[in-house]
């Protein structure tokens, strides 16, 4: 568990590569991930959080219920390290295309110009505050996803680092069997399946990885095998779709067992948007939210 991802700086460059190599089409999009994941590990270095207390009491109540341990909002974030972050995405993003430079542009304008109160702007994010969100996105004239995806992205290494705290308080080893996130109650992104058939979500806001039944849908939490189909493309022997036919929503997989590359899961999420596009042409939908 989570051993896929501790990657340094240089791995991820050795991985983004590799992808590249495999999957061409894919470079001008992980030109900028790349770059980003890598700014995003060279964050934590200057982040310092003081770390989320639970009580024992607090702790054995959720175990009992199988709550998630924190709310989104209860995440603490560096400012200080999260801003000069969302400016260095800002202005990586203003070498891409225009569907991300022309936000960008707007936005680093607008912090020149004193219009955006960046510590709010992370809270408020934080606090699922969509009427804030939109306002703002409507008075840059912007795109509000690629907001979305600069915000997001640059208080995450923060995020991560609660996360890799709190993962104290879980019990790695045991099969967590809910739908959601044993820390902060999102929905999966991606899954893994290892070894011995161990399988494992990816948390699509915390990054946390945890180990999950083998047979069941973290999205409306079927576990009737009849109903668990997937699918697989031949020449992409390492990922497969996972599909509830119930609930019609599928989850990427990538099998460790298949591959020798090095995995970092962020990445493989980006690089397989076209096993999303194959699923909507199936009339499945995602399961999360598709920020990409
Ligand atoms: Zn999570
Ligand atoms: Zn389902």
């Amino acid at each position: 568990m989570g051993g896929t991802m501790a990657l340094t700086g240089e791995q991820i460059n050795q991985a983004v590569d590799k992808v590249k190599q495999i999957r061409p089409a894919y470079t001008d999009i992980l030109d900028f991930y790349g770059r980003l994941f890598i700014a995003q590990e060279d964050s934590k270095a200057s982040i310092a959080i003081d770390p989320i207390i639970i009580s024992e009491t607090a702790l054995d109540q959720k175990r009992e219920a199988q709550f998630p341990l924190i709310n989104i909002s209860d995440f603490v974030i560096d400012e200080a390290a999260s801003q000069t972050l969302f400016k260095r995405i800002c202005r990586m993003a203003g070498n891409v295309s225009g569907k991300l430079s022309d936000p960008a542009e707007a936005i680093l304008e607008a912090i020149e110009n004193e219009q955006m109160d960046l510590p709010r702007h992370f809270s408020s994010f934080l606090s699922e505050d969509d009427v804030y969100m939109k306002r703002l996105a409507d008075g840059l004239k912007i795109d509000g996803e690629a907001l979305a995806l600069f915000t997001y992205s640059s208080i995450n290494p923060s995020i991560v680092l609660n996360t890799d705290q709190l993962s104290t308080f879980l019990d790695k080893e045991a099969s967590w069997e809910k739908g959601y996130c044993p820390i902060c109650g999102s929905l999966p992104g991606f899954a893994l399946l290892e070894d011995e058939g161990k399988r494992s979500f990816f948390c699509s806001f915390c990054r946390h990885q945890w180990l999950a039944p083998r047979r069941f849908c973290p999205f409306c939490e079927n576990r009737e095998e009849k109903t668990l189909a997937y699918f697989f493309s031949e020449e992409e022997k390492e990922y497969r779709v996972d599909v509830c036919e119930k609930c019609h929503k599928y989850i990427k997989t990538l099998d460790m067992r298949n591959t020798e590359r090095i995995i970092y899961v962020p990445l493989e999420q980006v690089a397989t948007l076209h096993l999303d596009i194959k699923a909507k042409e199936k009339g499945l939908e995602s399961g999360v939210v598709l920020n990409i």
